[in-house]
């Protein structure tokens, strides 16, 4: 959707509270503009030239629309559940609805289910991946990913858990505690891996010793680890909990760049290129955090809320306030940026040298990953910090 002029090729859509206006692709029918709006089809009425549209009519390009919402709030003004009548305990502007507990974990499995199904830069009928294959989600203690576990046990899928612990002090304690906790009570299977005892670095001790951000250290090094780890215990698909704010965030922060080669792998689905690579997924990229933190409290999960202390070095945070000032003004806009996105010119965006040529995959000559150089980032990151600090062993803070 933009705000442009309308133009061959797109339908013109008035929205309510905040009234604005948006296009949309066409030619479409009323339940696929709804479905790209993000919007309940029961929540809504659309209207042209004062009548009332079902969801199979197909508007044509240049068509007028309006989308009015139709859920208010019950009798004492609170908000009800869109599905059910009940009192809301969650309210969501950019779908315009609200939602009980029950129905707002089910907005969330649907959503992930939407997700897995149509995946928005798959050929139709590609899914994220089936039941029968072997899962691997990386959680790291925060409310994503373990929502992501959560939902996909729930929804019947096979899936354990990798936990890395980055040796970020108490903070990596405690979220490892979180996950193991999270695991045991379910009879979940989770793979634990630590960076110092592993590899020979923290994330902290890494960074001292190569003057690297924290967070290019820990993220090239949970990067390598999720990809080993789902080789070597021979997964088929490896999951992110990353949602929508964090792609919104990441995809705005690659466009201010012009970061091409990231902007090619932005994806919820990264297809596997090499012998040792596995399919990477994110199945949490149409939900926001906050329906993801409600998720968590509405299930009973038990999740770490405290940031990262070394989050500072992290610009994503400063993108992620932006957005959400533009969100607040327009709801909606997140959402629209990331799926037009993925729909409209991802495909644009190839991963290729100064020459423009795609770059080829090959192994690794030290560990055997995939890498487009002769040694991958990760192996060089380690051999320069290993050079600094060739004792260490446990660069755990306290
Ligand atoms: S904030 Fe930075 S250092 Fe902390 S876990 Fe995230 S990427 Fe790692
Ligand atoms: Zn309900
Ligand atoms: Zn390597």
């Amino acid at each position: 959707m933009s705000n442009e002029p309308s133009a061959s090729g797109t339908v013109r859509v008035r929205l309510r509270n905040p009234d604005r206006t948006v296009e949309a692709p066409a030619p479409c029918t009323v339940g696929e503009l709804l479905d790209g709006l993000d919007l309940l089809p029961h929540t809504v009425l659309v209207i042209h030239e004062a009548q009332l549209l079902t969801a199979d009519r197909l508007l044509l390009p240049a068509t007028e629309v309006e989308v009015r919402p139709v859920i208010s709030g019950g009798a004492d003004g609170a908000p009800r559940c869109a599905v059910c009548r009940a009192p809301a305990v969650h309210e969501e502007p950019r779908h315009r609805a609200a939602w009980c507990s029950t129905h707002l974990a089910d907005h969330v499995h649907n959503q992930i289910r939407k997700a897995i199904d149509r995946p928005p830069d798959r050929p139709t009928g590609e899914r994220m991946f089936h039941y029968g294959q072997r899962l691997l989600v990386a959680v790291s203690g925060g409310k994503d990913s373990l929502a992501l576990w959560d939902a996909l046990l729930a929804m019947g899928y096979d899936v354990d858990g990798l936990y890395v612990g980055l040796g970020i002090g108490g903070y990596s304690s405690r979220s490892q505690r979180v996950c193991e906790a999270f695991a045991t009570a379910r009879g979940l299977t989770l793979h634990v891996v630590d960076l110092a005892e592993r590899y020979g670095y923290s994330t902290p001790s890494g960074s001292d010793a190569t003057g690297r951000s924290t967070c290019g250290v820990c993220g090239l090094s949970k990067r390598y680890v999720f990809d080993q780890v789902a080789v070597e215990q021979d997964y088929d698909v490896l999951l992110t909990g990353h949602n929508l704010d964090d792609e919104a965030a990441t995809l705005l922060g690659n466009v201010l760049r012009w970061n091409e080669g990231f902007l090619a792998r932005q994806r919820p689905v990264l297809a596997a290129r090499a012998v040792n690579q596995r399919r990477k997924c994110k199945p949490m990229f149409r939900l926001s955090e906050r329906e993801s933190a409600a998720y968590c409290v509405v299930r009973g999960i038990d999740y770490v809320v405290e940031e990262c202390p070394l989050v500072d070095g992290n610009t994503g945070h400063e993108l992620k306030a932006a957005l959400d000032l533009l969100e607040a003004a327009s709801p909606g806009l997140k959402a629209q940026f990331v799926f037009g996105f993925l729909e409209r010119v991802a495909d644009r965006f190839v991963d290729q040298d100064d020459a423009g040529v795609q770059r080829e995959l090959r192994a690794c000559a030290s560990c055997a990953m995939p890498t487009t150089t002769d040694t991958c980032a990760f192996c060089r990151q380690r051999e320069a910090i290993l050079a600094v600090l060739p004792l260490a062993t446990s660069g755990v803070r306290t």
